[in-house]
């Protein structure tokens, strides 16, 4: 057995790939790219200014956007947070509704909250069992007053993706702005800003083998839409962002969002091809399910509850594979997953998920090895529970 532990959590983060980690070292050190963009008077700033105008044109092509389109950020936990809040802030409370899915993020649902504790209005829409939000669903909750609805592409739980497409067409003829966040979708599916007629898409570099705390927000241009800046000081980024461009970061994030252009279609297929590989392997298991698995979801996403186990002992087990019990991001606390119990499953039924995400560097080694282990542990523990009720 490989001492290396199975790294089965793409969707909580990924390793930065070579090629993004080279180039990104290129704009660091003195014998490297080091000046600052915003430096106009020499040519290591140019220079740097250029390497950030290039990376912008990579994430702008990944999204079908203008690379006028693109704000940097933090992450997609900033990109929400100026979203949301962005576009709420420049209207009166009482003159603002909000509509987002219960399955959202926390970095979408916070905001949101947080808007509502000032007296915004908020509805928060339940999903179905698969954890889908239709279209419907959301042209129901649509108010006079509503400004900006807020539905994720891909959800990080589950990878079950939502109608996006027809969500904006909703959004379109009620001239509301449309917020995506696409942090799970960028690099796992095809995204397309005018195909989805979304106004604001949040990217994060680390879920497509970028680096972490950088990402973007597309901001659809058009006359209507002002973003009120969330972090002022400077003007950087047509004043919706200020603070020094982080180069190589956002070097990272060009040549992971060029890398993703190249190979989407290929890798995409054989990662789906391992996760249902994983999937059969261990089906046959009995009382064992696939979280939203009747709907579409990203190629690496594998969600399943196994009757009759506690996913923490599960995992516990599962020691040298790296996984998931509900999302990342609640994994400090003990509380069922959120975006599990909003698709109808019991606390029990949620405390008995694992999520495995495979990504690139998945091997088909892995994966049976995984099998074996995976079928072990759960015999096992059922053998347990049944011997401690009888
Ligand atoms: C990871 C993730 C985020 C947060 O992105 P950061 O860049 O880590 O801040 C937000 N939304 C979704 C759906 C995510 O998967």
């Amino acid at each position: 057995m490989s001492t290396q532990p199975i790294y089965f959590d793409y969707a909580a983060t990924t390793p930065v790939d070579e090629r993004v980690a080279e180039r990104m070292m290129a704009h660091l050190t003195r014998d490297g790219i080091y000046g600052n963009p915003a430096s106009r008077s020499h040519l290591l700033g140019w220079q740097a200014e250029e390497a950030v105008e290039d990376a912008r044109n990579e994430v702008a092509d990944l999204l079908g956007a203008d690379s006028r389109e693109i704000v940097w950020t933090s992450g997609a936990t900033e990109s929400n947070n100026l979203a949301i809040k962005g576009v709420a802030e420049q209207f009166a409370p009482q003159d603002c509704h909000i509509v987002v899915a219960a399955t959202e993020h926390k970095a979408v649902l916070d905001p949101a909250r947080y808007l509502e504790q000032k007296g915004y209005g908020l509805t928060v829409l339940l999903p179905d069992a698969d954890g889908v939000i239709s279209a419907e669903t959301v042209a129901q909750a649509l108010q006079p007053n509503t400004r900006l609805v807020s539905i994720m592409a891909a959800n990080n739980e589950t990878g079950v993706l939502n109608p996006v497409a027809g969500i904006g067409q909703v959004c379109a003829d009620h001239d509301i702005w449309f917020h995506v966040d696409a942090a799970q979708a960028v690099g796992k599916i095809p995204v397309n800003v005018d195909d989805w007629q979304a106004t604001l898409v949040s990217v994060s570099a680390h879920k497509f083998y970028g680096p972490k705390g950088v990402g973007a927000l597309y901001v659809r241009r058009r006359s209507s839409l002002t973003l009120l800046p969330q972090i002022h000081g400077g003007g950087h980024e047509r004043g919706m962002r200020s603070g020094t461009l982080a180069t190589h970061q956002l070097v990272g994030i060009g040549t992971a969002a060029n890398l993703v252009s190249e190979h989407l279609a290929d890798e995409g297929q054989r990662i789906a091809t391992l996760r249902d590989d994983l999937w059969q392997g261990i089906a046959d298991l009995g009382d064992i399910h696939i979280n939203g698995g009747q709907a579409p979801r990203t190629p690496g996403h594998l969600n399943v509850h196994f009757g009759g186990v506690d996913g923490e002992s599960l995992m516990m087990a599962l020691r040298d594979i790296a996984v998931s019990t509900g999302s990342a991001c609640t994994s400090a606390s003990v509380e069922p997953s959120y975006v599990l119990k909003a698709m109808g499953l019991s606390d029990q039924a949620a405390h008995g998920s694992l999520r495995f995400s495979l990504g690139r560097f998945t091997t088909r080694e892995e994966v049976d090895q995984a099998i074996h282990r995976i079928r072990d542990a759960v015999k096992a523990l059922r053998t347990q529970a049944k011997t401690a009720t009888t």
